[in-house]
């Protein structure tokens, strides 16, 4: 499209401006295309919302403004500060770097001069006019990129802090945890060397020594699972969940032996990929606290590992894993607390159970380091079910697990 002017009766810029305005709705389409070739997101989340896309254009008019009159400056009051100031946000949440905002500016004004090359032809314009026309354009998209990139780096910085503030927060805790038990253990250890000690008194702080020992090396086994975590996203083995699920309890075989618990993988599982070391150190936590927090009073005591794979709508599909038991049981009061780091329901009634309360948190960070997330439920008949969602992206999996995905065409039979 383009705006017919007679050469020479306006001036360059007032022209340029006008040719701009019509050729937004184009320009924004390239650069769309432009960013979606070099970044490997989806086309429809370049732009996700549909507000965002009718407001990307107003950014190209807020060039034209200050094209026709740079002396009213791009302040940041002016909408299209606030719209590149979105975009900055948008693109953190979309996981670009600052280097390809920088990018996708740079393109912008390559697409804009590219589109402004052939009406600017149509003028006999001095050189020094089409020189201000160049800077006063070069300078407007620099102005909306300062806006993004601050926007973006701001919003980087408070994650970053936000990360910090957890970091110390727990690093807090678990050196209060370390110090506890290391001074519970100096203190039967020193009370063992008493001469006067009876018996009875001597065989607690026996036990004494042998729980909190216990709970040191629960507290570094969790540690290192966590620090585990990190690195294994690089590197990650994917198996098969019902593979995942059997290891996890070959690991806790001798356990629940030991408190005579059954543990059922059920045969629905869905033979869909997940990562090794994610899967297994979640449904391990799961099944041995449902070991841990069995029954004694009941006859049989069970635990049964069961998933799905669902598709709640158009898109990626979530995987269900569920591990169900029937325990002891969580009071309602307790439910609220379950999967805060360190919290422990029944430390006061349940003293056999040796832990740290890390577990569920564990399995809750690694799920939603996955995209994932974690949860507990309560059936009416009693049983404490744990659950954690993993997201499936892959096509494959809704064959895998003999479903159709919402919006996928039937499976059509051959031959
Ligand atoms: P812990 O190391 O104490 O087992 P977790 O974070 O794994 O720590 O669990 C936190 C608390 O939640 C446990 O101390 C226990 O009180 C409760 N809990 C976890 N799983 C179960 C279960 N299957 N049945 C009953 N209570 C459970």
């Amino acid at each position: 499209m383009s705006v017919v002017a007679p050469p020479g009766r306006s001036t360059l810029r007032a022209f340029l401006a006008a040719e701009l305005r019509a050729r937004r709705t184009g320009i924004v389409q390239q650069w769309l295309d432009a960013i979606s070739d070099r970044v490997a997101i989806d086309d429809n989340e370049v732009f996700p919302t549909e507000d965002l896309l009718n407001h990307v254009p107003i950014l190209i008019d807020g060039i034209a403004t200050f094209l026709e009159a740079p002396e009213n400056q791009l302040d940041t009051a002016s909408p299209v500060t606030a719209k590149a100031m979105e975009l900055g946000a948008l693109r953190h949440s979309q996981g670009f770097d600052a280097y390809q905002i920088l990018k996708e500016h740079e393109m912008l004004v390559r697409i804009i001069l590219a589109e402004l090359r052939e009406p600017a032809e149509t003028r006999s314009s001095a050189p020094g006019e089409i020189l201000d026309c160049w800077e006063e354009i070069a300078q407007a998209v620099e102005l909306i990129r300062q806006a993004t990139v601050t926007h973006f780096l701001r919003v980087a910085g408070e994650r970053v802090n936000e990360r910090e503030e957890r970091l110390r927060r727990f690093n807090r805790m678990v050196a209060h945890e370390l110090k506890n038990r290391v001074g519970a253990l100096r203190g039967a250890a020193h009370m063992l060397e008493e001469d006067w000690l009876g018996e009875n008194e001597r065989k607690r702080f026996q036990t004494m020594i042998v729980e909190n020992s216990q709970g040191l090396q629960h507290v570094l086994a969790n540690l290192e699972a966590l620090s585990r975590l990190d690195s294994d996203a690089r590197q990650s083995r994917n198996v098969l969940l019902p593979q995942a699920a059997a290891e996890s309890v070959r690991q806790l075989a001798e356990a629940a032996a030991a408190r005579q618990v059954t543990i059922v993988i059920a045969e629905s599982l869905p033979p869909v990929e997940v990562d090794a070391a994610a899967a297994e150190l979640c449904i391990a936590n799961l099944v041995s606290n449902a070991i841990k927090y069995s029954d004694p009073s009941k006859k049989e005591r069970r635990v049964e590992i069961s998933g799905q794979l669902r598709y709640p709508s158009a898109g990626d599909g979530e995987l269900i894993v569920r591990v169900s038991d029937n325990g002891i049981g969580i009071s309602p009061q307790a439910r609220p607390e379950l999967f805060r780091r360190f919290y422990r329901a029944h430390s006061e009634t349940v003293t056999d159970a040796e832990g740290t309360g890390l577990g569920l948190s564990i399995v809750r960070e690694t799920a939603e380091s996955l995209g994932g997330s974690a949860w507990a439920e309560f059936p009416e008949d009693g049983s404490t079910i744990f659950a954690f969602s993993f997201p499936s992206r892959r096509e494959e999996d809704a064959a895998a697990a003999g479903i159709r995905r919402p919006g996928s065409p039937p499976a059509v039979e051959l031959g």
